[in-house]
C-alpha cells in the first residue's frame, strides 16, 4: 500500500464500484512510463518524458500501416474529426478497447485514443506500468488548472515527431470505465499529461497543432515524409 508521500501527485477522488489502485509517486510515474525497453538507458534525470528511441520508431513503424485495427497515422482525417459520445458500451465497443490494448502494447505505448485505430469515438486507455493499474476512459471530461509547463511529448500516430508541448500540470478527469461505473481520479504528475495528451485525440486535436514553432521547424522534414507517405498511398 503506498504511502502518503506516494499518493501526494494524484489521488483518488471517487470510483463507484471500482477497485482501482492509487497510482504511485513521482519518481515511480518516470520509471514507470518513461523507461521502455529500449530508451532505458538513453534517459536523462529528471527529464520528463513521453517519447521512444528514434531506432524503436523506425523499426516498428509502417507508414503504409493504418486501419482497421492498426495505428493509423497523420495526416488520417480520423485524426482530425472531433469523436462522437459512446452510448452504449456494447460488444463493439468491448472489441475496440481489447483492440486498443494491442496496438499499445504491440508500440509499446504509454496510451491510444480509439480515433488512432480509425474510430471516431470517446474512448481511450492508459497502459499499466508496475503499479500503475491499465485504465479505460469513456466519454472522458476534463477539468485543468495548475501553471502550464513544458514536456516532451511524442504520439503514436507522428513517429519520429516530438515537442515540448506546454499543459496545465493540474488534472481532473470524470469518465466511464468499461463497466460504464464514472470515476473520478486527479493528477498533478505525469498522467495528467498523457491525459490531456489522449483527449486531445477525441479533439482532433496532435501535438504538431501545439508545437511551438521552433520545433515545427526541426519537425517539418518527419512531418512532410508522412504526409508523402500518405499521398503514395492514395495513388
Ligand atoms: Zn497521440
Amino acid at each position: 500500500m503506498p504511502g502518503r508521500k506516494a499518493r501526494r501527485g494524484q489521488r483518488k477522488v471517487s470510483r463507484q464500484g471500482g477497485a482501482g489502485q492509487t497510482p504511485n509517486s513521482k519518481s515511480g510515474w518516470r520509471k514507470s512510463l518513461y523507461q521502455t525497453k529500449a530508451a532505458r538507458s538513453k534517459l536523462v534525470s529528471g527529464g520528463c518524458f513521453l517519447v521512444r528511441a528514434r531506432r524503436v520508431c523506425r523499426r516498428r513503424y509502417d507508414p503504409r500501416m493504418a486501419s482497421p485495427r492498426g495505428i493509423v497515422l497523420h495526416p488520417h482525417p480520423v485524426l482530425r474529426a472531433k469523436a462522437r459520445p459512446v452510448e452504449k458500451i456494447d460488444d463493439f465497443v468491448r472489441g475496440l478497447v481489447d483492440d486498443m490494448r494491442r496496438v499499445a502494447h504491440e508500440l509499446d505505448g504509454i496510451g491510444i485514443a480509439a480515433p488512432q485505430l480509425g474510430e471516431s469515438l470517446r474512448i481511450f486507455l492508459t497502459c499499466g506500468r508496475e503499479n500503475d493499474p491499465e485504465r479505460v476512459y469513456i466519454n472522458p471530461r476534463l477539468e485543468l488548472s495548475g501553471t502550464p509547463d513544458l514536456c516532451d511529448e511524442g504520439c503514436l500516430s507522428l513517429p519520429e515527431i516530438r515537442a515540448e508541448i506546454l499543459r496545465p500540470t493540474v488534472v481532473r478527469i470524470t469518465a466511464q470505465d468499461i463497466e460504464g461505473r464514472e470515476f473520478t481520479l486527479e493528477s498533478s504528475e505525469f498522467m495528467g499529461r498523457v491525459w490531456q495528451h489522449e483527449f486531445d485525440h477525441l479533439e482532433g486535436v496532435l501535438i504538431i497543432d501545439r508545437m511551438r514553432p521552433l520545433d515545427r521547424l526541426a519537425n517539418r522534414r518527419a512531418i512532410r515524409d508522412l504526409e508523402r507517405s500518405a499521398e503514395g498511398r492514395r495513388r
